[in-house]
């Protein structure tokens, strides 16, 4: 499970006003497992396509589906994480960490505790968010996307900001991730290295007006 098919989509902010066309005629096909990458320079209309595959856009033309069903909502199966903090500020980052198992009644503790280790965050199991600093906050994100357990990972920039060494500890956890359990990956990045460094394939989107949005589509093959 997990494929996910991007049918004609057209979005436009504001059709009566100001009518900005953030994205058109973009169709792609990712396989279920597939990690793809969205590369396109600010404006180019990433963002505004992965909110319409996370279900909290809605097209103005066409459809995505998942798994040959449309989407239509936010579905805890397709997991996000933004490039701005969404943690939620009253819980603890273990609470935070554990909000989605708890919610299906499946909290692994042991699993929890790992994936907060993992991120270098033991110790701060029962600090508040605004308590860490920002790349302290992106790393517990991660952990609870991860504890969440989702097909889809749905990634915005998640890494940006980061320093350098704590970028490629994070980008080899979420490899490992995808690798040990099934899931497929949508990651939004302007760092042409990263891009090409995780995907199996790479989705270039122009910020051209009037022109299709998915321009060029490059598979890296793996050993
Ligand atoms: P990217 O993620 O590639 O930077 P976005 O999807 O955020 O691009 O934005 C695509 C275009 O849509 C930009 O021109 C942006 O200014 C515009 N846009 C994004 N969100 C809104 C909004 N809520 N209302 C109006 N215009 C928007
Ligand atoms: P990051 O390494 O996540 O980008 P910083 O460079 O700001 O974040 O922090 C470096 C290290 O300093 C962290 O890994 C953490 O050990 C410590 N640190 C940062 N902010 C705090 C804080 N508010 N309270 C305690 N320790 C902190």
């Amino acid at each position: 499970t997990g494929a996910i098919e991007i049918d004609d989509v057209a979005k436009v902010y504001d059709p009566d006003g100001d009518h900005v066309v953030a994205v058109e005629d973009m169709n792609l096909d990712i396989e279920a497992n597939e990690f793809i990458t969205i590369l396109g320079p600010s404006g180019c209309g990433k963002s505004t396509v992965m909110e319409c595959v996370a279900g909290y856009l809605e097209p103005t033309e066409g459809e995505v589906r998942v798994d040959g069903t449309r989407v239509n909502g936010p579905d805890p199966s397709r997991g996000v994480v933004f490039q701005a903090n969404r943690l939620f500020p009253w819980l603890t980052i273990a609470e935070n960490v554990r909000f989605g198992p708890r919610m299906r009644s499946e909290v692994d503790n042991e699993r929890v505790n790992g994936l907060i280790k993992q991120m270098g965050l033991d110790g701060f199991e029962d600090s508040y968010p605004h308590e860490l600093s920002g790349g302290m906050q992106q790393r517990a994100e991660l952990a609870r996307l991860f504890a969440n357990d989702p097909d889809i990972m749905l990634m915005d920039e998640p890494f940006s900001g980061l320093d350098a060494m704590t970028k490629e500890l994070m980008q080899e956890a979420l490899l490992e991730v995808w690798e040990n359990e099934s899931r497929t990956v949508i990651f939004i990045t302007h760092d042409v290295e990263e891009a090409i460094f995780l995907a199996d394939r790479v989705v270039v989107m122009s910020a051209r007006p009037g022109r299709a949005k998915d321009v060029l589509d490059v598979d890296l093959e793996r050993p």
